[in-house]
């Protein structure tokens, strides 16, 4: 998405060498070579830039104090529990000798630093892992620094970013390693119930135990590109299964694709995009009423009626114009208005489950200065757009990437503000074998039950389940030649007449246009189209601010009517909303 730069999916990225093993740390000394472009660099260089190679872009591992530096404000960052140690509860040969011997070589106490800092002005606990202490695995003490930082952001109510490297569970220290994965999660857990934000940032190499507890039980969940991450280790995996792994098996951009992390982040735009993402999750309820009544006084109370609002031209078109007028190639699809009414949007990937849907976008961004959720079924622009977008049409695993960020809005109290354009939901084999009736079904049910206000507005096509799983709401709209109906006249003609050349036919009976289907109480809303630009230019892109400034006025009415309403009357009105049909 061209608002999006934080995200970029398209970053220069070089890959880090064949296996995380062979990725060296910066030594220390004037010249070293880079291992990605075998180039000599000097160390003092990579260190002043953020610990990237000059040449080549090649990503070294940072330094958890050289990362801390990199991320928190300056002078802001107050560390906790700096000398806590563990022990040796196997009573390993060794083990105390070679912790010894690492605290002497990298100036730390354990492979994980936590502490306290501002990062954007916004104070958060921040912890960083540090590969150089026995690969950053996760025995006794950098468990309990994990639990205790966030059992302390608990209680302070403040967000926690964990910046995670690991080899895995520590294996000197035995069961009680394997331990830390069950406290580490039990104390997220905590910290989640009581409704903060908890991002992870995974670095090159996130595996094993860590991958397994904390570090995939972010709400957010941020990588760098090529890092590794995987729970068994590419040479285990070779090892069991007697081959050899593709060159991007568990990097980054594999687990983004397979829907397991929500943006690749360029390390240059971490501390950016983490401000950003922690400003988001900033206002909270009361700013949330604030707005509103700010929102309040500049536009009057009640004008939910007044919302209809309607052209004369087009009383006398057909239906089938409708249908074409909203299929119409240069029609503006949902990143048009994503950029354009929430210009703040920030883009969160994946179901967290198996992949990550293109035909859905799905994020958080601010309206009027409150955070909203925005979702919307994205057609995509020109042939080649269209063709990776799946031309709208939603997979299983776009709606539970829908469903996962509806959840995540309830959890900060966002409104969640859905944009339905799709022909239907996907009709293919693997959607078939991945369940999609089983995810429209869940999205429509649970959509009944969840405790923020729920705004759907169909932009263009309205196609049969599909969209219906994007428009379980409070309130749908729908744009003046946008069509919502059971499935496509095509279809509808060709099921009951057995004949699709009969849609412009069908098109008529069904009901399907704006003003009909506000006429039957289907939406609430009707937003004008004709009137709004040139008639000769018709509606695109370019011609679309009428439209938008609509949208606009009536978004901030319907926040304001929905924002404060008791949470159970909320839900008492959706039910009675399609109760009624
Ligand atoms: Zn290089």
């Amino acid at each position: 998405m061209k608002s999006n730069h934080l995200f970029k999916k398209t970053a220069k990225y070089i890959p880090l060498g064949e296996r995380a093993e062979s990725v060296p740390e910066v030594p220390e000394g004037l010249l070293r070579r880079c291992n990605a472009c075998k180039a000599a660099v000097f160390v003092e260089e990579v260190v002043a830039g953020s610990y990237i190679c000059p040449r080549c872009g090649n990503y070294f591992r940072v330094p958890a104090y050289a990362r801390l530096a990199q991320i928190a404000d300056e002078g802001s960052f107050e560390e906790w529990d700096a000398e806590l140690a563990g022990s040796n509860p196997l009573r390993y040969k060794g083990y105390g000798e070679k912790v010894r011997e690492l605290r002497e070589r990298t100036g730390l106490r354990e492979a994980v630093v936590t502490g306290r800092a501002q990062i954007g002005g916004i104070p958060a606990v921040l912890g960083v892992m540090d590969g150089r202490f026995l690969m950053a695995s996760m025995g006794e003490c950098v468990g309990e620094k994990i639990t205790r930082a966030i059992e302390r952001a608990t209680e302070e109510r403040l967000p926690v970013i964990l910046f995670t490297c690991s080899g895995g569970a520590r294996m000197q220290e035995g069961i009680i390693s394997l331990m830390q994965m069950a406290k580490t999660a039990a104390a997220v857990r905590k910290h989640s119930e009581a409704g903060l934000l908890y991002i992870t940032v995974l670095t090159d190499p996130t595996t094993g135990g860590v991958t397994a507890s904390f570090a995939m039980l972010g709400d957010i969940i941020l990588a760098e590109p090529g890092a590794l991450i995987g729970f068994a280790g590419p040479r285990v995996i070779e090892q069991t299964i007697r081959q050899k792994l593709p060159k991007d098996f568990q990097r980054a951009e594999f687990l983004l694709e397979h829907g397991f992390l929500d943006a690749i982040v360029e390390r240059e735009r971490m501390r950016e995009c983490l401000a950003k993402l922690l400003k988001l999750h900033c206002s909270g309820g009361e700013i949330f009423d604030r707005n509103l009544s700010m929102a309040q006084k500049n536009t009057g109370q009640d004008s939910r009626r007044e919302g209809m609002i309607y052209g004369d031209s087009s009383v006398s078109v057909h239906a089938w114009e409708h249908v074409q007028l909203a299929r119409d190639k240069r029609r503006p699809v949902g990143h048009d208005y994503i950029e354009r009414l929430f210009p703040d949007f920030v883009e969160f990937h994946g179901d967290r489950y198996l992949r990550d849907d293109p035909a859905v976008i799905g994020g958080i961004a601010t309206f009027g200065g409150v955070p909203v959720t925005v979702i919307a079924q994205e057609k995509g622009e020109g042939t080649k757009g269209c063709i990776a977008r799946n031309f709208g049409m939603v997979s299983p695993d776009g709606y539970r990437k829908s469903m996962r960020l509806v959840r995540q809005a309830e959890k900060f109290k966002r409104p969640v503000i859905f944009l339905v354009d799709t022909p239907g939901a996907f009709c293919g084999m693997e959607a078939e074998e991945q369940g999609q009736g089983e995810a429209i079904a869940r999205n429509i049910s649970d959509l009944f039950g969840v405790r923020v206000p729920v705004l759907s507005i169909v932009i263009g096509e309205g196609g049969s389940g599909g969209a219906l799983a994007f428009a379980v709401a409070d309130q749908v709209w729908m744009l003046e030649h946008a069509v919502y109906s059971i499935l496509s006249p095509e279809g509808f003609a060709s099921i009951l007449w057995k004949d699709g050349s009969r849609a412009r036919e069908a098109a008529a009976l069904m009901k399907l246009t704006a003003r009909d289907l506000y006429r039957m109480g289907i939406v609430e809303r009707v937003v004008q189209e004709e009137g709004t630009f040139p008639k000769r230019e018709g509606f695109s892109r370019e011609t679309m601010d009428g439209v938008l400034a609509q949208l606009a006025k009536g978004i901030e009415e319907f926040m304001i009517q929905y924002g404060n309403l008791d949470e159970e009357e909320l839900l008492a009105q959706r039910y009675q909303r399609f109760r009624k049909f």
